[in-house]
């Protein structure tokens, strides 16, 4: 499988079922971060193309919401065979454009993609109301309806992936979408875009805007006609998103940074928890929000746990996303890698201990925007890397005396989205999962997800649940309706 097989034609903006040009003309270019070199171009969306998206799904709306919703079903159920059967296809598209290693994309990022379709094409026709307890002669009842235009805005390491976790239940429950890709990898979702309309779901019922934040992204937000926004991405841009909306107070969810421990006791399966702290932070080159990016070791087991773990990290070289020897890619885009070596030159100059990594790893000449697996020890609490998401693959170790210790230290952070203990002592576990301030916590595991599972932040890292029943939650509301029966 060469990266040569694909033949990429310029990206254009999926609006009202049809494929247009940006009204302005312009476009901008995609790359490769396997070699920097470019891949193509696509329509660059500016405000009059928000416009139109919006006008058409509003259009599309109001017949989508009044399908049956078993036809409804039924479009998801092939918009899913469809990502399945062209899995090579869209695997290569996802690793030329992200950089992760193409077996990754293919059996994991385009597999998931097309579990999150059926998986809500199995609740289209089962999204129910109730007959509440009603006071007299009366009737009242609740019908869960849809939002209507959602926009959906999402980052770039997960392309695919992000947009069906936003696009499938929110057609499932009968709203319309405007997607917004990350600029950095917008390929994926207009073949999301191509596979929508072939399978007959109707012009206007999902638009794709490539694009970037600010202005087509912020237009999105900005736009009165728009009745929810699902954002996943940076902390930053969510906080401007959560202010943004207040101008229409629309509805938002927002899956946002993490800062995750993964917590190590003395007692855990030392073996599984060096293989589990490493993929922790590596997996997808550390750019997760759930990245496992802070390591607390109990003390005792410190010196051994870290000789295994810097073994086996270092023995995880990076290299080409075709190269069927690669299970670390590059990150994304060089601006990417300046920040993670920017994180990486404050880590040493803080006086965290650099154990191994640090520096640009040399695959395909050099021209690619890979960093060596990165492993800082002795980080405390005020280094800016034990607090800032890097999302890169670098790695801050301490260590904690007990239990309180190892929660508290845990905790000390503003974000929380992900957590995970290692132990064997069954009681231990679950009492710190209680105690974490985490959206999901992880025992003897790491990075394991699953579209029936809840998934979403404490505190700064958002909220709303996404994937499960709960998202059905995010793309309907709630009515009452009283009838007088005297
Ligand atoms: P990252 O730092 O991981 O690139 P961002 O939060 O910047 O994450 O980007 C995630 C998504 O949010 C992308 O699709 C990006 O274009 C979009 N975005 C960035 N800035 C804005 C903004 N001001 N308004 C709306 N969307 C934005």
């Amino acid at each position: 499988m060469t990266q040569t097989d694909t033949i990429l034609e310029p990206g254009r903006l999926f609006i009202g079922g049809e494929w247009r040009d940006a009204a302005s003309g312009r476009s901008f270019e995609t790359v490769n971060p396997s070699n920097g070199e470019v891949l193509t171009t696509v329509a660059e969306a500016g405000k009059d193309d928000v416009d139109a998206a919006v006008q058409a799904a509003r259009s599309a709306f109001p017949a989508w919401a009044e399908t049956d919703p078993r036809k409804r079903a039924k479009l998801l159920f092939r918009i899913a065979d469809e990502l399945e059967a062209r899995k090579d296809e869209l695997g290569r598209l996802e690793a030329l454009d992200n950089g992760k290693p193409y077996r990754q994309a293919r059996n994991i990022d385009v597999v998931d993609a097309a579990k999150a379709f059926r998986y809500y094409a199995g609740w289209a026709d089962k999204i129910e109301g109730d007959v509440l307890p009603a006071p007299g002669a009366h009737l009242a009842y609740t019908r869960r309806e849809p939002v209507g235009v959602c926009g959906a805005i999402i980052p770039w390491n997960y392309p695919l992936l992000m947009a069906a976790w936003k696009v499938a239940p929110a057609l499932a429950c009968g709203n319309t979408v405007v997607l917004k890709p990350a600029e950095q990898t917008p390929l994926t979702a207009l073949e999301l875009g191509r596979i929508i309309a072939e399978v007959g779901v109707p012009a206007g019922v999902v638009n794709i805007l490539t694009g970037f934040g600010d202005p087509a992204g912020a237009a999105i937000v900005a736009h009165p006609d728009v009745d929810k926004i699902a954002f996943t991405g940076s902390t930053a841009v969510g906080k401007l998103i959560q202010r943004e909306a207040a101008g229409t107070l629309k509805r938002i969810s927002l899956e946002l940074g993490g800062k995750s421990p993964n917590i190590v006791f003395a007692d855990a399966d030392m073996e599984a928890a060096v293989k589990g702290a490493a993929t922790g932070i590596l997996y997808n080159t550390g750019q997760a929000c759930t990245a496992g990016s802070r390591l607390l070791l109990e003390a005792s087991i410190h010196d051994e746990f870290m000789e295994k773990l810097k073994a086996r990290v270092e023995r995880m070289t990076p290299g080409d996303a075709f190269d069927d020897k690669t299970r670390l890619g590059p990150l994304v885009s060089q601006e990417q890698l300046d920040q993670v070596m920017g994180y990486v030159e404050k880590g040493k100059a803080e006086g965290a201990e650099l154990v191994t990594g640090g520096d640009r790893a040399n695959v395909n000449g050099g021209k690619g925007f890979f960093l060596s697996p990165t492993i800082f020890d002795r980080v405390t609490p005020e280094m800016t890397i034990a607090r800032e998401e890097i999302f890169g693959p670098v790695l801050a170790v301490s260590t904690f005396e007990d239990m309180d210790d190892a929660v508290a230290q845990g905790n000390a952070t503003e974000y929380g989205l992900a957590a995970a203990v290692w132990t064997r002592d069954v009681a231990k576990a679950h009492l710190a999962a209680h105690r974490l301030h985490a959206g999901t916590v992880w025992i003897n595991t790491y990075h394991v997800m699953d579209t029936g599972a809840p998934f979403g932040g404490y505190k700064q890292s958002g909220y709303g649940r996404e994937l499960g029943k709960n998202a059905i939650d995010l793309y309907t509301q709630v009515k009452t309706v009283w009838v007088n029966l005297g």
